[in-house]
């Protein structure tokens, strides 16, 4: 089975290490580079960006993480972790560094404040249009939107109605995935099983 890190410098670590094991993948916590070493995929939770910009800096993770990367790393981040990977973002601190994984444009706190946190029920490419699928639930927490995308990167969902009605909220471009929204807050493990599975893909076709 897939090992899957998720990175523990800052956020929702543990709701993703239960989300990832219901999934039947092995779930580790990563502080640091020999951690990062052994880890087929890794989740970038939710959080505050900055802050996780700093700590990946003081950790001596940041340039481990960045590499991994470009190498081809799975990765998925949500909300914070979704900024992380990101190649431009609006309405950042200068100091923030942050990893070029993700050919996309991000505005943070895009939504507003923590007083315009709400959540929805969306459709989610490749999920929710399966027969029998139900629609996911999606809670978003000060979260950014995606503002703009690569020809190549692949709109997964959108914010179905209301005043952000359209609004990219889920992405995937290769082997990177993200989301503005925390589907490990709800019950529904469809986002981390999707991502699980494309961890296995990329691994099935290293492996030779
Ligand atoms: N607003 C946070 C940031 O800019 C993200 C919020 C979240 O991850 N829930 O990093």
């Amino acid at each position: 089975r897939p090992r899957i890190g998720v990175l523990a410098l800052q956020g929702d670590v543990r709701e993703h290490l239960a989300a990832l094991e219901v999934t039947g993948a092995e779930a580790v916590a990563v502080r640091r580079e020999t951690e990062l070493a052994e880890v087929d995929g890794i989740v970038i939770p939710g959080g505050e960006s900055t802050t996780m910009s700093h700590l990946l800096t003081v950790f001596d993770l940041f340039d481990p993480l960045r590499e991994r990367l470009t190498a081809g790393l799975p990765a998925y981040g949500s909300c914070a972790g979704m900024i992380m990977l990101a190649t431009t973002i609006l309405d950042t601190r200068p100091d923030a560094r942050h990893l070029d994984a993700l050919d996309i444009t991000v505005r943070r706190n895009a939504f507003g404040r923590q007083v315009e946190s709400f959540e929805t029920d969306l459709e989610f490419a490749g999920v929710t249009d399966a027969p029998g699928e139900a629609p996911m639930r999606a809670v978003f927490i000060r979260a950014p939107w995606v503002e703009s995308i690569a020809p190549d990167v692949e709109v997964l969902a959108r914010v179905p109605d209301g005043p952000a009605e359209g609004r990219i909220v889920a992405v995937r471009q290769g082997s990177v995935l993200a989301t503005s929204f925390h589907p490990e807050v709800t019950g529904d493990r469809r986002v981390h099983r999707y991502f699980v599975d494309m961890v296995r893909t990329v691994g099935a076709s290293s492996d030779g």
